[in-house]
């Protein structure tokens, strides 16, 4: 199935193996393509290479931290994630190999994963459809281009995704975010309950529910057929998860390529640019550096999927200059690179929960509770454009709480064995705007260790997206002390873009060739057999976590591609 070399012309080439590149995979590879994904980073084995799976912090040197030296010479950028310890550090990018620029006065952390299966295996698998609400926000409020799709064009490929990938949640018949396909929701704790109830009563416009998940509570006849067990809730999750309870390329969507006999994976071979020719305006193919040897191979296919992340995809696009395309390849509207967009975290708010000293639960919840957007529709009196979702959920202090304080002896000993105190948390994830000066482009002269011009990124939080934040943190103060909670406090980061993890927009979608890069089937407007699926087709951000959206959005592509491709037109 790894190949380096080869002279075949495949009928599809997927570059990237991550969440849509998996998916783009699989899809072609069903459908009857020879298909040929292409990834950068090396090979990474289902359940042989979670290296750090298993391994307490305490069987660790540093206890799961990572050395300040590492850091410095390796994930300056990368530590900033959350999810970066010692037991997942081999699957975040190398700050050093893969440098890039922030224009002046600017900041972003771009957390990359350069291994099959990409971000797929580190990301925390909250998965929302996106409702018309949010794919008619731009055109409503006239702030960045009408999106060429509607909820209705990818209900049919959300649910196919969905009973594949196996996604956790409870029915809510909420009009701003579409009921998926569920398997079981995990459960709330006793004072989740009990908030939600005051919540509920004390805010009619809001509501407290079950994070949706990528994870599998209930697996189906299908779910097992692709070799993958059920959750046994243990939040080990990024280390890699040798039971495939939660979905990743390497869990679900490459052994189903893999058992199609169609797919041949090259890996360490880094995407330099696609070849382009202009008397067919066709892609005829892929320019590749090898990851250890730097040396340059070329592989041909009728049609070429990007699926390298938002902005990998973008930086191939960029460097793929010709005479016909001198600003990067399919931007005859000049809007490449332009309108880059994340989401902003940056507001929370926390509380005591008084009583349920009684109230106890037993193992480690992957996930939490889920506040949707209760500003999904437009107010002109509202100060800012758009809304946010927040991010919800009670836990209870343990030994960690006294940490800090100082004590010896049995009595000590015997108050750190006790539950401490129920606390409630709140993390806003608002909407930031598309902009055209949040952008990305090829640094002049910077070049990586394969001859690829850096990434200059220039990007800010805009006013909207501050306002945006002070209402977050004054709505949470105000919920949590309304419904009795106690010790109420919030405040706002100053994380800067890219934090989010969430890297949207740079090749966007649209109407109109003018001012758009593809069209309403992630289809570039000026060369027929070119495809970019992930997240840099986006118009506009809404609220949810977007990678559920980027695997329907792939799926429906590849089914759009196939028929294009029988009919002869690409
Ligand atoms: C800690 C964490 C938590 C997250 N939580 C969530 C969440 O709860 N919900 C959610 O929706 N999203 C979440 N995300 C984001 C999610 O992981 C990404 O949106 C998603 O993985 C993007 O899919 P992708 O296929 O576009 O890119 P990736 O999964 O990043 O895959 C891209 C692949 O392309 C390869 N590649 C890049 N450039 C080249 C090149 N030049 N040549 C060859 N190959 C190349 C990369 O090596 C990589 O394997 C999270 C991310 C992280 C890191
Ligand atoms: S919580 Fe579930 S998905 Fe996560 S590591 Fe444990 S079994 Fe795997």
């Amino acid at each position: 199935m790894y190949i380096k070399e080869s002279k075949q012309a495949y009928d599809a080439i997927v570059i990237g193996s991550g969440i849509t590149g998996g998916w783009a995979a699989k899809e072609f590879c069903e459908k009857g393509f020879r298909t040929l994904l292409i990834e950068r980073g090396r090979v990474v084995e289902h359940r042989k290479d979670y290296v750090g799976e298993g391994i307490p912090p305490w069987e660790q040197p540093l206890r799961s931290k990572v050395s300040l030296a590492e850091i410095e010479q390796q994930y300056y950028v990368q530590k900033n994630c959350y999810a970066f310890n010692d037991s997942t550090k081999h699957f975040f990018g190398n700050d050093r190999d893969l440098p890039f620029e922030t224009t002046k006065g600017t900041d972003f952390w771009w957390i990359r994963a350069n291994q099959l299966g990409g971000k797929s295996l580190l990301w925390h698998r909250f998965s929302y459809r996106w409702s018309d609400f949010d794919f008619n926000a731009n055109k409503l409020d006239g702030f960045g281009n009408d999106w060429p799709i509607r909820y209705q064009d990818l209900a049919h490929w959300y649910s196919y995704v969905e009973r594949h990938v196996g996604i956790c949640g409870q029915k809510e018949s909420l009009p701003q975010l579409p009921d998926s396909e569920f398997l079981p929701p995990f459960d709330m704790t006793a004072p989740e309950l009990h908030i939600k109830q005051q919540l509920e009563a004390a805010f009619p416009d809001r509501k407290l529910i079950h994070g949706r998940q990528a994870h599998l509570t209930k697996p189906s006849a299908h779910h097992l057929a692709q070799g993958r067990g059920q959750c046994q809730a243990r939040n080990e999750c990024q280390k890699g998860c040798s039971f495939g309870a939660y979905f990743s390329t390497q869990s679900s969507t490459l052994p189903d390529a893999a058992k199609t006999g169609n797919l041949q994976i090259a890996p360490n071979s880094v995407v330099h640019s696609l070849i382009y020719d202009a008397a067919s305006n066709r892609v005829k193919g892929v320019r590749v550096i090898d990851n250890d040897d730097l040396s340059e191979r070329e592989y041909f296919g009728k049609v070429v999927f990007l699926c390298a992340s938002t902005l990998g995809s973008t930086q191939i696009l960029l460097n793929s200059r010709s005479k016909t395309f001198p600003n990067g390849l399919a931007n005859s509207s000049g809007v490449l690179g332009h309108y880059l967009m994340d989401h902003n975290y940056n507001a929370w708010a926390k509380a005591d929960i008084p009583g349920f000293k009684g109230s106890f639960y037993s193992g480690r919840r992957p996930g939490g509770l889920y506040i949707p957007n209760f500003y999904f529709k437009p107010d002109p009196k509202r100060p800012f454009l758009r809304g946010y979702g927040m991010s919800a959920g009670a836990y209870r202090e343990d030994w960690q709480a006294l940490k800090n304080n100082d004590g010896i002896g049995i009595a000590f000993k015997q108050q750190l064995q006790k539950p401490g105190k129920w606390k409630f948390s709140l993390g806003a994830q608002g909407e930031m705007l598309p902009r055209f000066e949040n952008s990305v482009q090829l640094h002049a002269f910077k070049k990586d260790k394969w001859g690829i011009p850096q990434l200059e990124i220039n990007c800010r939080f805009s006013e909207n997206e501050r306002l945006m934040m002070l209402d977050a943190a004054e709505q949470g103060q105000t919920m949590l002390e309304k419904i009795g909670l106690e010790n109420v406090s919030s405040g706002l980061h100053g994380k800067p873009p890219g934090s989010g993890i969430h890297e949207l927009g740079t090749a966007r979608m649209g109407k109109d060739p003018k001012d758009s890069v593809l069209n309403g089937f992630n289809q570039s407007h000026d060369i027929p057999n070119l495809f970019v699926t992930d997240g840099a087709s986006f118009c506009s951000s809404a609220v949810q976590n977007p990678s559920l959206t980027f695997m329907a959005l792939t799926v429906r592509a590849v089914n759009y591609a196939g028929k294009e491709i029988a009919a002869r037109r690409i």
